[in-house]
């Protein structure tokens, strides 16, 4: 532990941070506690301000999870500005980061919790991604047991994510204890929904990924007047008809269980959610239909 300056107190191991928190719940501090994989963006930071208003001591994580990469290339790839992350986290004057090494999250000799999704690991992103869920699943069952929080901020922008979250604290009896957020997602000007992958894309790139959320928005105004299949395909025609872009999906779900509908009135919410590629960089997004 080092206090890198008068707010933030640096964790490489999980051990010192839990003594470091077990003082903090003996002195009846409410813990927030925020999750990432770094290279930060305004759309942590937006989780980390949104803890700080119910939380006395705001705890972020920076751990790049191979376990949730089905592709090693993707990993190798995730961009990593640690430097850059802490210094953006001093400046809003997080209290606590934990930043460990593989080994502290997956001690060698010890078992790994393992938990199952169901239907809601093997859609959208779990049918594209193998095994991604499983991963998510584990780093953040281990990471709760460590920070034990009183509330767990996620963000929309990983909307799938946030309900196998829920599933997760829910199989784990921790639904009492923890309050769980779903934050709005942060875009740029352009719409575009911030994501750590968006640094890999190229000016040109960006304006193309921020047609993105111009064609969410465009379902938005259109569904009433299409089928949840018609409007589907003219999303996906209306992406792959752009340069260095190749969608993988353009779904319509049931906002409580992603499963897909084939009516607008087989559902009381629904979101639309999206993958595609741009310029080889893998880009998800959803929105909000009604
Ligand atoms: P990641 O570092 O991508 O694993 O994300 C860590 C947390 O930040 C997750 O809960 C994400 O959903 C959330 N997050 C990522 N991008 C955004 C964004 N643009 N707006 C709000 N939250 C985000």
């Amino acid at each position: 532990m080092r206090p890198i300056n008068s707010y933030v107190y640096l964790f490489k191991y999980a051990h010192s941070l839990e003594a470091f928190l077990l003082k903090a719940r003996e002195e009846d501090q409410k813990i927030g506690f925020v999750p990432t994989m770094g290279a930060l963006h305004a759309g942590h930071l937006s989780l980390i301000t949104e803890a700080q208003k119910h939380y006395d001591l705001v705890v972020c994580s920076i751990f790049v999870n191979p376990a949730q990469f089905n592709d090693p290339a993707d990993l190798a790839k995730y961009p990593r500005t640690l430097e850059r992350d802490l210094e953006l986290l001093a400046s809003i004057h997080t209290q606590a980061v934990y930043f460990p090494e593989v080994d502290d999250v997956y001690p060698q000799n010890t078992t790994t919790e393992k938990f199952q999704f169901g239907q809601l690991e093997e859609i959208l992103e779990g049918a594209h991604r193998p095994g991604h869920f499983a991963g998510v699943g584990m780093v953040v069952a281990r990471l709760l047991r460590i920070v034990q929080p009183h509330g767990l901020l996620l963000g929309e922008k990983d909307y799938q994510q946030c309900l196998i979250i829920a599933s997760l604290v829910h199989q784990m009896g921790l639904t009492e204890q923890i309050q769980l957020h779903f934050c709005p997602t942060a875009r740029e000007v352009s719409g575009l929904a911030m994501s750590s992958r968006n640094e890999r894309l190229s000016e040109k790139g960006k304006e193309l990924a921020a047609q993105i959320y111009l064609i969410i928005q465009a379902c938005r105004d259109k569904y009433p007047h299409f089928t949840p299949v018609e409007l589907s395909d003219w999303a996906m025609h209306s992406l792959e008809a752009l340069p260095d872009t190749r969608p993988e999906y353009v779904a319509f779900a049931d906002a409580g269980n992603l499963l897909p509908i084939n009516g607008w009135n087989e559902s009381k919410e629904v979101r639309v959610l999206v993958a595609v590629w741009v310029e080889g960089i893998r880009l998800i997004d959803n929105a909000r239909l009604f």
